[in-house]
Parts: structure tokens; C-alpha cells; sequence
């Protein structure tokens, strides 16, 4: 039926495509896409031709309301190049224009590196806080971590291998070195998830700028968790000894 569909796609394990997205995939009047390369080859697994429509930030603004106007008779939906639309991808101003036309607006959930990441980890997932990409420039990248360093969550945040030493380096020195996680290369053939301190993690990678797509998952400030369950018993029959 008519509206706007917002359909999740692999992360790179093309078996995670979900029945429902490929069922409106091949279904749907038109595709928009980012790069209509990238969908060809999800199209092709699916054995089905599909009806793409780039929409991408260089041409948004012409092609959105065409779309709009579509959805009224139509099934339209969204897709980015690889996981979830609108985090850190197109489609947020599309979604609201939708919403103001009246349109049905649906989703078809499933992958995200951040969400996925986070489940590799073993940092706490019950307050995170996604950063998207930090800017690339170094006293922005700077200012926008000295804007979280206060907030008590766990902090997740997508960067490319070349960048990716420097960028753990600032978050040591705007953050403290928390214990972080960088995940890499999810679900794909090399998937692997590093664990350590920021100040390690920058050293590990400083010379050795690791391939592929990368999530860098930071624990919250504050003291380190107790090494074990005495020492947690330890820590709490001390406090209650303060109470008054
Ligand atoms: N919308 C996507 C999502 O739901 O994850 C994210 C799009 S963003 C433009 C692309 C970034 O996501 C990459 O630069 C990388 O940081 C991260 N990413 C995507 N796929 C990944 C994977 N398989 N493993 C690790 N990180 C990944």
C-alpha cells in the first residue's frame, strides 16, 4: 500500500536482510537509494531488478518532493548503503516531510553498526549516547568531545581506519582514558572487537591503521567498575560504615 517504508539493510552479511525488507524491496513502486551501485548489488541477490531513484545530500532537496508527492499513490522506500536509514545516513527530512503530507510512515528494522557494536563491547548498554562521525578537523573534533565529556553514558561513534588512532588519542585527552571497545568489520569475515583502554587502543593503532569500517564504543566516566564481586562487597560494606 502507499506511503514511505524505512527498510534496514546488511552490514555487510547480506543473510541479515530481513524477509519483510526483501518483500517490499521487490515490491515497492521505487527505491530511493544513496548509491545506486551499492542497492544494485543487494538487488541482485534478491533476483530482482527494483526500481531505484538516487537520493543522496547532493540532490535531496530537488528530488524530495517528487518523491512526497509519489507517496500518495505509492509504495516508496528508503535504503542507505548498508544498515539503518537516517543514522548517519539520508532520509530524517524525508521521513518529516512524509509525516507532514499525511503519508504512512513504516519501518522495516534491522542491522546498525552502532546498535551492533555495542552488543560486542561489554561496556554498559543501558544509557549510550551515539556521536556519529566526530568532524575531521582537530579542534572541532576537540570541542565536540569536551561537549560530552560529562555525560554519564556510554559513547558510541563511527570513524574511518586512517583516522582512527588520531581520534582515540583525543578522546584520552578530553575524556580520561576510559576503558574502550573498537569494533570492526561487523559481521563480516574479519569481524573482531579490541578491547582496552583509550591510551592503548591509540598506541595499538598509531602505526598500523587498521582496514574496513569501525565503531569505537567508550565506556562512561567515572571509577572503574570493581575487579570482582568481593571486591564490589568490599566496596559496599565500606560505604554503609560512612552512612549515618
Ligand atoms: N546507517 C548505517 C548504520 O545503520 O549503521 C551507518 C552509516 S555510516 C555512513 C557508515 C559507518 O558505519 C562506517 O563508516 C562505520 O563507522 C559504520 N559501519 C557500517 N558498517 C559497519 C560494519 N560492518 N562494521 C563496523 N562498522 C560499520
Amino acid at each position: 500500500s502507499p506511503g514511505l517504508y524505512i527498510v534496514a539493510t546488511p552490514i555487510g552479511n547480506l543473510g541479515d536482510l530481513t524477509p519483510r525488507a526483501a518483500q517490499i524491496l521487490t515490491r515497492a513502486d521505487v527505491v530511493a537509494v544513496e548509491d545506486s551501485r551499492v542497492t544494485a548489488g543487494l538487488f541482485r541477490h534478491l533476483g530482482t531488478k527494483g526500481r531505484m531513484l538516487p537520493y543522496h545530500d547532493h540532490n535531496a532537496d530537488a528530488v524530495r518532493p517528487g518523491l512526497i508527492a509519489r507517496m500518495a499513490t505509492e509504495a516508496v522506500a528508503l535504503v542507505s548503503d548498508a544498515g539503518t536509514p537516517l543514522i548517519s545516513d539520508p532520509g530524517f527530512k524525508l521521513v518529516r516531510d512524509a509525516r507532514a503530507a499525511g503519508h504512512v510512515v513504516t519501518t522495516i528494522p534491522g542491522p546498525c553498526a552502532a546498535i551492533a557494536a555495542l552488543t560486542l563491547a561489554g561496556l554498559p548498554t543501558d544509557r549510550f549516547f551515539f556521536l556519529g562521525f566526530l568532524p575531521a578537523k582537530q579542534q572541532a573534533r576537540a570541542e565536540a568531545i569536551a561537549e560530552v565529556a560529562a555525560i554519564r553514558a556510554t559513547l558510541v561513534l563511527y570513524e574511518s581506519g586512517p583516522r582512527l588512532s588520531a581520534c582515540l588519542a583525543a578522546l584520552a585527552e578530553g575524556l580520561g582514558n576510559r576503558e574502550t571497545a573498537v569494533a570492526r568489520e561487523i559481521t563480516k569475515r574479519f569481524e573482531e572487537c579490541v578491547t582496552g583502554t583509550l591510551g592503548e587502543l591509540a598506541a595499538r593503532y598509531a602505526d598500523a591503521p587498521p582496514r574496513g569500517e569501525i565503531v569505537v564504543v567508550v565506556a562512561p566516566p567515572g571509577e572503574a567498575p570493581p575487579a570482582s564481586i568481593e571486591d564490589g562487597d568490599a566496596a559496599l560494606a565500606e560505604a554503609l560504615t560512612r552512612l549515618p
